[in-house]
């Protein structure tokens, strides 16, 4: 069983909005991001998990509902779920990390250049 990844894309250009790694069949307790009963999570699932998640956030103002890199709004972002190579979160979670590194130095520099060219 490898590690699978639910990751919600802006739409064609393909930024990452967030992701959710999870372990088909392991029972995730949820009650820290607001849902009321634990869920197990598979392929079957997922996506639309996460689809209910980003929604809450933007309910909540946890997340803006556009795309902070080309500002595409929520109503076109993809959830797609695949498999990792990974075996198990704690193997990887070094690349995870690594992956949301190179997002944010992504929107900083964007976001610098949107400065410059204002400027
Ligand atoms: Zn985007």
């Amino acid at each position: 069983m490898k590690l699978r990844l639910v990751q919600v894309l802006c739409g064609a250009a393909r930024h990452s909005i967030l992701a959710l790694p999870y372990m088909p069949g392991l029972t995730a307790a949820q009650s820290h991001v607001g849902a009321g009963d634990d869920i197990t999570l598979d392929e079957g699932n997922a996506a639309e998990y996460v689809r209910g998640m980003v929604d809450g956030l933007i309910e909540m103002k946890g997340i803006n509902p556009w795309c902070e890199l080309c500002g595409s709004r929520h109503e076109q972002w993809k959830f797609e779920d695949a498999a990792t190579k990974f075996d198990s979160l704690e193997e990887a979670l070094p690349f995870l990390r690594l992956e949301e590194a190179k997002q944010l130095v992504t929107a900083k520099m964007l976001k610098e250049a949107q400065q410059a060219a204002r400027n």
